[in-house]
């Protein structure tokens, strides 16, 4: 199996550092690769898309043709997690920064997503959060959006206050936390699981 790590920009060794540590746990044997180029998603079983800085990340991946290598491996079923501005990327909708920023989105769930939902006093925050199917689970939020709306076909995986902060459609995982940042892998062997769609 290999997974590719959007490196555009952002944390994505914490995500690659995460993946070879799931796939030592489950006993997959495979590989993970952080891209920047056109040409590795398409030859992977799954992707990841980092936090970081969305109009960055958006910016770039739809220059270099890797944003319809994204859509094309989701329409095949393969499982897509994206986390934080990965989250926002993922989204059909975004808030009025996301347009007034002109931030162009995948659309592969169906929800609307709001950027830096928990304002400046909150800039990064831990909670043990109850995620459906994982247990409890604790979420490190820094910056983070969070989805205000959630369409038809998206199971809502986990909320905190009054938003939803992790939800799935299918094979496509979105969560406004950062599972690469702690040492707990079950977000991580959930999602390498979700290729039965
Ligand atoms: N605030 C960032 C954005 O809107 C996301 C923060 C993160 O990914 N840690 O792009």
């Amino acid at each position: 199996m290999r997974v590719a790590v959007i490196g555009v920009q952002g944390d994505v060794e914490e995500h690659v550092i995460a993946v070879k540590k799931t796939l030592k746990k489950l006993g997959i044997d495979g590989e993970v690769v952080a891209t920047r180029r056109a040409g590795v998603v398409s030859e992977s079983d799954a992707v990841i898309i980092p936090g970081g800085e969305s109009t960055t990340i958006s910016k770039l991946i739809f220059s270099d043709g890797i944003a319809d290598e994204i859509i094309e491996l989701a329409e095949s079923g393969k499982p897509v997690m994206g986390t934080c501005a990965g989250l926002i990327l993922l989204s059909k909708y975004g808030d009025e920064q996301v347009i007034k920023t002109d931030t162009r989105l995948l659309g592969l769930l169906n929800v609307r997503v709001k950027r830096n939902a928990f304002g400046r006093q909150r800039e990064s925050f831990q909670v043990e959060l109850d995620v459906k199917h994982i247990g409890r689970f604790d979420a490190v939020f820094i910056r983070a959006p969070a989805i205000v709306e959630v369409g038809k076909n998206v199971e809502v995986l986990a909320r905190f206050e009054e938003y939803v902060v992790a939800a799935q459609e299918n094979n496509i995982l979105g969560l406004a936390f950062h599972p690469e940042l702690t040492d707990d892998t079950r977000i991580h062997e959930y999602f390498l699981r979700l290729n039965e769609f």
